[in-house]
């Protein structure tokens, strides 16, 4: 029985984040362990109320109060069980969650603060490998049927590894050189060192899931010869065609480049200090894109943005800004305009936004300015209001509120338009929708029979946890498709959206 005062006797706390000028000067993560004593006081303010709407709030349907009372009595390896029930990766959702189930969380209800739901999370997972490691699961006998996972993100590897649980023989393909999608190379280790993703990795290949990296799907090998392969096939590229504005003057200037362009070099040269190798942060074609002693300003207001910052802080920028278009959110929730459970439109400070920068808020980028030698040296902004009329956001600027602010680097991180035009798609016979991404039947499928699709690139760039429930509803549907026996759990079908009001 829960301790239904528990919220009562303590405040919400989470473990302290490792001091700024410590963690700025490395690469690992930026929370420390919360220890045993913590996480057992703050999964005690869970009341276990009749109806649990973090349930509803996480994509998953996590059994939240259920782990948290188990955390509460140190009943840990029946916790461990308990949430790898519902979800096949904890340490990357315990670790990167926005954790919509905390903004559900009926305590919310009553000005109380949330549960550390994903705190209890990540402490869970981390006890699993604690206490004997992520021990491969027994493999039932082999069922004779084959499925190609396309993508090897969150969403692949989820539905993978469900496949290869219940007896298919499951290939990843990968095109970049290391498995992960977004985190391998586009998360920085500050947020997810890798050793997570590897010791995951190294799960899935006991349990039998093949891996083919460096396979470029549709380039390398083509829709038709993976079909003769196999009996099914799992879409799940992503949605990495990243938004831009060719229309602002000055775009093709040296220095402005695509966020996931900075990123993607900053995580090699990581990697590649871990295998001790030396390497510098370059684009693909040896260009230099380093925020060392330069004056950055990120283009952005989410998860990209933020990763950005923080990446330019280790790197040891001279000095940034990071631009937003809409104004600063307030700090709590506005209830008339997003009421509890659903998810509220507040300010989100992330870790990096403690390490320095400045942010500025309801500002528009009119130019970005030449320094005579087609190298960008400001960019020239403008105070704006947004409004949306029929659905389309009209952008105004304040006359005479225009200034300039020095930027020898700019990064776009103003979102991403769908999954890519990419030569996988016609081959397997289907198509972007008007948002970029690709339309899934009720039964997962997309294009020609045997072909789903799961993930961002059916969603749109979204969440892990979305990408994971995907994934997992996903192989549920390939599983009845090639006429397993029983059911695989989905806790999501292709129509689902996140708790909204309206
Ligand atoms: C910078 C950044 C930070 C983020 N931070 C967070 C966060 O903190 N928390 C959170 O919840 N979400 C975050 N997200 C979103 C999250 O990473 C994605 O929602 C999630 O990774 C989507 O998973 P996926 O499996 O659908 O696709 P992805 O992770 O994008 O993986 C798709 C994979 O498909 C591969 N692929 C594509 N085409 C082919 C082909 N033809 N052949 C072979 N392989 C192919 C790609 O190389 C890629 O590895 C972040 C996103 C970005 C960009
Ligand atoms: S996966 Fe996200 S939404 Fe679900 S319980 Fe964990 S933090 Fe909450």
């Amino acid at each position: 029985m829960p301790d239904p005062n528990g919220f009562l006797r303590y405040d919400r706390r989470l473990p302290a984040r490792r001091p700024v000028p410590v963690r700025i000067m490395d690469w690992r993560e930026v929370y420390p362990p919360a220890g045993e004593e913590l996480i057992r006081e703050q999964a005690t303010r869970c009341m276990d109320c009749g109806i649990p709407f973090c349930h509803d709030g996480c994509p998953l349907g996590n059994r939240i109060p259920d782990w948290n009372d188990l955390v509460r009595t140190g009943g840990w390896d029946a916790a461990v069980e308990s949430l790898h029930a519902t979800n096949n990766f904890p340490e990357f959702t315990g670790r990167l969650c926005p954790a919509p189930c905390e903004a559900a969380c009926v305590l919310g209800l009553g000005g109380q603060q949330p549960v550390t739901i994903k705190q209890v999370e990540v402490e869970i997972a981390d006890a699993a490998v604690a206490r004997g490691g992520l021990r491969p699961q027994p493999v039932p006998a082999p069922t004779g049927r084959s499925v190609a996972v396309v993508g090897s993100g969150p969403a692949g590897l989820a539905a993978a590894q469900q496949l290869a649980r219940a007896g298919h023989a499951v290939t990843v393909y990968e095109r970049d050189d290391a498995l992960g999608g977004l985190l391998r190379y586009g998360i920085p280790d500050f947020k997810l060192e890798k050793r997570h993703i590897d010791r995951r990795l190294a799960q899935l290949a006991a349990e039998g899931v093949r891996f083919r990296t460096g396979v470029n799907v549709g380039v390398d090998v083509t829709a038709e010869e993976l079909r003769a392969e196999h009996d099914a096939v799992l879409l799940a590229c992503g949605a990495l065609q990243g938004r831009d504005t060719p229309e602002t003057p000055g775009r093709a200037l040296r220095g402005v480049h695509q966020a996931m362009a900075h990123l993607v070099a900053a995580n090699r040269v990581v990697a590649a200090a871990g295998e001790g190798r030396p390497a510098l942060a370059t684009l693909p074609d040896g260009t230099p894109i380093d925020a060392a002693g330069r004056h950055v300003v990120i283009i952005g207001g989410g998860d990209t943005a933020a990763d950005c910052l923080g990446v330019a802080h280790r790197q040891g920028v001279a000095g940034v800004h990071q631009l937003d278009l809409y104004p600063e959110p307030p700090a709590d929730r506005d209830a008339a305009r997003d009421p509890w459970p659903t998810w509220p439109w507040v300010l989100r400070s992330y870790p990096a936004h403690e390490e320095g920068g400045e942010r500025v808020f309801a500002v528009a980028v009119q130019e970005f300015v030449d320094d005579g030698t087609g190298q960008v040296r400001a960019v020239r902004i403008a105070e704006v209001t947004v409004e949306k009329v029929d659905g389309r956001r009209i952008v105004t600027a304040l006359p005479g509120s225009e200034r300039e602010i020095p930027a020898d680097l700019v990064l776009l991180a103003i979102g991403f338009e769908g999954t890519e035009e990419q030569p996988l798609l016609a081959q397997f016979g289907v198509t972007r929708n008007g948002r970029g991404a690709v339309d899934a039947r009720p039964d997962w499928q997309a294009g020609a029979d045997g072909v789903f699709v799961a993930g961002d690139m059916h969603r749109g760039a979204s969440l892990i946890v979305w990408a994971i429930a995907e994934g997992r509803a996903a192989a549920a549907a390939i599983h009845a498709y090639l006429g397993g026996v029983g059911t695989l759990p989905a806790p999501v079908d292709p129509a689902r959206q996140p708790l909204a009001a309206r």
